[in-house]
């Protein structure tokens, strides 16, 4: 993909915007673009550089993302700390052509490797539920304050809230080639100004060097002792928005990653904020467990959207026929009845069941965290619960889901544990 309209080639100590940002080492990568950590040399601070690759499909859809960004970066209610900030956008012409970079507040570790890292065991319940709160907060935002749905929510797709600050602490957050290099050993070519302070911080940094490099945020390439997951802490935030729109202006019929997509998608049936709180389900689900909740497959006589028709009705019940047949698609899956057509026995396995016989989890938390979770996989779009509405549920009552931030966080209610026991009817 490193030809004309594909990736821009980066090499460490590149320079970005006329010098303004200068490539540090690469932090990931997708479809669409590479991101790397850059120090900006304004600010003094460690961003994500976002580089696009140059065709004209990734152009448009570059400056949608920047668009959506925009719209939701300028403005800071506190619940904006949920998303990530967009903090300048500018062209960049290389020998693949002409690339748009969008500047990041630079974040963390994704929860797919948080799932890893505690090798797919699950989290403790009460990290689940402080990612739960963190991405809702999120979505809430999203959903009200700006009409944005965002689409393409799944574990990628939000980053751990690093506690560690890379400009003090290089080595811990697993910062950089150019500042791990000890001195004298750097041949990159940068501005005298920039090498003073990348030698003092090298200097620095060669001097705590002590073995294993972790990763960003504490995660990652970690050593057995702090493999504890108890010791990080899980603020998160949304990101990749290059698939969001406004729910007034849907723009494609085929939303979602496959795994955390919503049924009336499936079906064509139209779609709003509701898909997200879909795919929040299934994140959940998978942060507790360690499983995704859904993996659809091809088999002999059927696709791989009737398998995940079929897997939905096994763990939630049969489709109500009413929502079964809305869709432009349903007449594919559904005869008249609102039954499969091509897959015939569904084996159920509820997922309170499901949670304490395969998981093994208690009957009390399975029973809490199935009445968090089943008014959210509604298969009736308008019945689930609102983000916002999800943020009062009783499971976010228990005591330790609060941490002292969030505490001190006018936009999270205040925590009463004398009501956890309260029951509150959601969503319908
Ligand atoms: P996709 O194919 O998923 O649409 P994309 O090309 O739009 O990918 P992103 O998903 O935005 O790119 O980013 C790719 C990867 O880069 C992420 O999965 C993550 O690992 C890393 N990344 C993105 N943004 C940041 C950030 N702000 N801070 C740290 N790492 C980031
Ligand atoms: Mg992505
Ligand atoms: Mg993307």
């Amino acid at each position: 993909s490193y030809r004309k309209g594909g990736y821009h080639a980066v090499r460490i100590a590149d320079q970005f915007a006329g010098g303004r940002y200068i490539a540090q080492r690469k932090l990931g990568w997708g479809q669409f673009s590479t991101v790397w950590l850059a120090y900006d040399t304004t600010t003094s601070a460690y961003v994500a550089l976002k580089i696009q690759k140059s065709a004209a499909q990734f152009v448009q859809a570059a400056l949608h993302e920047i668009d959506v960004l925009s719209s939701i970066a300028d403005d800071a209610p506190s619940n904006s700390k949920f998303v990530v900030q967009l903090i300048d956008h500018f062209k960049h012409t290389g020998p693949n052509g002409q690339h748009l970079c969008m500047v990041l507040e630079f974040l963390g570790d994704s929860l797919l490797r948080l799932i890893r890292h505690n090798r797919y065991k699950g989290l403790p319940m009460n990290k689940v539920r402080e990612i739960c709160k963190c991405i809702l907060i999120g979505l809430d935002y999203l959903h009200r304050e700006h009409g944005i749905i965002h689409t393409d929510l799944k574990p990628e797709n939000v980053l751990l809230v690093s506690t560690i600050d890379p400009a003090k602490d290089p080595v811990r957050s697993g910062l950089s080639p150019i500042l791990e290099r000890p001195e004298g050993n750097t041949n990159v070519a940068v501005s005298s100004l920039i090498e003073k302070k990348l030698k003092r911080r090298a200097r620095r940094a060669v001097a705590k060097i002590s073995g294993q490099r972790g990763s960003m945020g504490g995660i990652g390439d970690v050593s057995k002792s702090e493999r504890n997951i108890d010791g990080i802490d899980v603020r998160c935030k949304v990101v990749d928005f290059g698939n969001a729109c406004w729910a007034d202006k849907p723009f494609a019929e085929e939303i979602q990653t496959r795994q955390y997509r919503a049924p009336e998608v499936i079906l064509q049936a139209g779609y709003s904020f509701s898909v997200d709180m879909w795919s929040f389900a299934c994140i959940a689900f998978e942060l507790a467990t360690g499983d995704m909740l859904f993996t659809p497959k091809v088999g002999q006589g059927f696709s791989e959207d009737e398998d995940h028709l079929a897997l939905m009705m096994e763990l939630l019940g049969k489709i109500p026929r009413k929502v079964a047949t809305a869709g432009a698609k349903s007449k594919d899956f559904f005869d008249r009845h609102g039954d499969l057509r091509r897959i015939r026995r569904l084996k159920f396995w509820p997922l309170n069941k499901l949670l304490i016989d395969r998981y093994k989890f208690s009957e009390s938390v399975a029973h809490e965290f199935s009445e968090f979770l089943l008014p959210l996989l509604d298969f009736a779009p308008e019945k689930r619960p609102t983000a916002q509405k999800c943020l009062e549920h009783p499971w976010f009552m228990a005591k330790e889901c609060i941490t002292n931030e969030m505490r001190n966080d006018s936009s999270v209610e205040k925590v009463d544990v004398g009501i956890s026991n309260l029951k509150i009817k959601v969503g319908k």
